[in-house]
């Protein structure tokens, strides 16, 4: 296929999660162009990285002939030096030593390359394409599986000394609470999480036979969008599970809005999209955060990004800003 030198300049970002991989080709204004789908092989740390590696290969094949990318970004799971560009550690993918992973990005794009966590490279998203133009100072929180925060501070997101700010789900917001994955007690993501909706919502299905909680576990529909709707409808189990996970939400926003002064907080993800929850949580906030930090808060909102774009878009604006 011929170049189309006339289109405009764009870098590749590559999205790497634990089950899927997405490739795309991302212009200055966030215009996606081609992308594609690749599933990742998780089964152990070179399987994991040569599922990236190959989808990166594989990308530039098919598309190249098209557009070259200027920069290669790369947003990923788990512990990140971005400085030097190594993937230290991860779980969910199992990366135990680190990997030279930019290195060998640019190697095979002949491209600058750049890698980070997902939730900083979406937090830089919304800086560059959502609604950093309008606010400096914002708080972006992934509620998903997981939850963790990108924190944008005068228009800079904040790292912290080992590039390991924003460990969101791991605020301890009762010491007395359900244990939690990382060995704590009380950790927000055991009970706002996906994850820990579904836990709650499993160990108390038997208490609830009148649920439709029931129903939906029997239909395999059973997820964390699924109790929040059924919570809106009026059914009580799903009511109570909700809204333990929206006051730990909302308890874990109020400490973040005193400590750190936000014009706004926005929420990342799949799970937290329906309107009400976000209206929920901003009510929740206002009636219990200072009154300066409440009267600089422009609002809590839904993420305007598109959830299923949202991290080849943070791992482009990774690509962007290495050049
Ligand atoms: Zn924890």
């Amino acid at each position: 296929m011929k170049r189309n030198f006339t289109s405009p300049p764009v870098v590749l970002g590559v999205d790497a999660g634990g089950t899927k991989i997405m490739t795309a080709y991302v212009d200055k204004s966030g215009t996606i162009y081609e992308s594609k789908r690749y599933p990742m092989n998780r089964s152990a740390q070179p399987d994991a990285v040569n599922s990236i590696k190959n989808a990166v290969t594989d990308f530039i094949e098919c598309y190249g002939g098209e557009r070259l990318p200027q920069a290669v970004g790369l947003g990923t799971i788990g512990h990140i030096d971005t400085e030097k560009g190594i993937w230290l550690h991860a779980i969910n993918i199992p990366i135990n030593s680190p990997v030279p992973i930019a290195e060998e990005l640019s190697t095979i794009c002949h491209v600058p390359a750049a890698v980070d966590n997902d939730v900083h490279a979406a937090a830089l998203a919304e800086l560059k394409w959502g609604f950093g133009p309008t606010c400096a100072n914002i708080i972006y929180i992934n509620v998903g599986t997981g939850i963790a925060a990108g924190i944008i501070s005068e228009n800079r997101l904040i790292r912290g000394a080992s590039n390991y700010a924003g460990e969101l789900g791991h605020m301890i917001i009762d010491p007395e609470g359900e244990p939690c994955a990382c060995g704590q007690r009380g950790c927000l993501e055991a009970v706002a999480s996906g994850g820990g909706i579904i836990s709650a919502a499993n160990s108390g299905l038997n208490a609830y036979p009148g649920s439709v909680l029931n129903n939906l576990k029997s239909e395999g529909k059973l997820h964390a969008g699924t109790v929040f709707q059924a919570a809106e409808a009026g059914d009580e189990f799903a009511g109570k599970i909700a809204g333990r996970a929206l006051i730990a939400l909302g308890t874990a926003i109020v400490n973040l809005v005193n400590l750190l002064n936000p014009e706004m907080v926005v929420l990342g993800g799949g799970m937290l999209r329906e309107k009400w929850i976000a209206g929920y949580l901003h009510e929740y906030t206002c009636s219990r955060a200072l009154a300066p930090a409440k009267k600089a808060l422009k609002g809590i909102e839904v993420s305007a990004l598109n959830p299923e774009h949202v991290g080849v878009l943070g791992a482009a604006c990774l690509a962007w800003n290495r050049l």
